[in-house]
């Protein structure tokens, strides 16, 4: 018996810890990452190719126009999507690919007519444990400007309204205990029926 691809889409305000347990997932050979196209300017220490695909508004308005993004949309004020090459091809050769997206991006594979994509799909909602704690994590990044993390602040509590859409939600604790269920979702979606396919 073989089986096909998990689609493990997760979603959650920045300074939820979702990058990091999606990384974590990739590094350790438990899913592929699907690196994501942005129009946003590349942080200190990120690479092109490795942490997102930088591209120009042009490009990625092109490629959008090409329909090469399973999902695309605007986040913080810049454009994002996922290829839709970095995603297909994978799940029908049984791999599991991890990709961290918005809740706009998020509707929109769910209401993907794809077969492949539906069958395939696990989605879960991680939520920082409160407010004060999302504040202290945005700040501690020190990775973005005061006037960023404001943006990113409003945007969480709006995002965070979204959770019950998703099947699964994870109520953040600890990194090592956010990390074990994380990845136990996963192994559990990995035994159900309905991803056997015989050989
Ligand atoms: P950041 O700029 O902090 O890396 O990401 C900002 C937000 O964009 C995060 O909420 C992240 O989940 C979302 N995001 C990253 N890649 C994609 C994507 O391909 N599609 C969508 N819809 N959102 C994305």
């Amino acid at each position: 018996m073989s089986r096909t691809g998990i689609l493990y889409l997760v979603s959650g305000p920045s300074g939820s810890g979702k990058s990091t347990l999606c990384r974590r997932l990739a590094a350790e050979g438990e899913a592929e990452f699907s690196i994501s196209c942005t129009t946003r300017a590349p942080r200190p220490g990120e690479e092109h190719g490795r942490e997102y695909f930088f591209l120009s508004h042009e490009v990625f308005a092109a490629r959008a126009g090409e329909g090469e993004f399973l999902e695309h949309a605007t986040v913080h004020g810049n454009r994002y999507g996922t290829l839709r090459s970095e995603v297909l091809e994978r799940l029908a050769a049984g791999t599991d690919v991890v990709m961290d997206i918005d809740v706009q991006g998020a509707a929109q594979v769910r209401a993907c007519e794809d077969e492949a994509i539906r069958l395939a799909l696990v989605d879960l909602f991680v939520m920082p444990p409160n407010e004060e704690e999302l504040s202290k994590r945005l700040v501690g990044r020190g990775t973005d400007s005061d006037e960023v993390i404001a943006l990113r602040m409003l945007n969480a509590i709006g995002e965070m309204r979204h959770w019950t859409e998703y099947r699964y939600r994870l109520l953040s604790a600890t990194h090592e205990e956010d990390y074990q269920r994380f990845k136990a979702l996963l192994v559990a979606e990995r035994l159900r029926v309905s991803r056997l396919i015989p050989l």
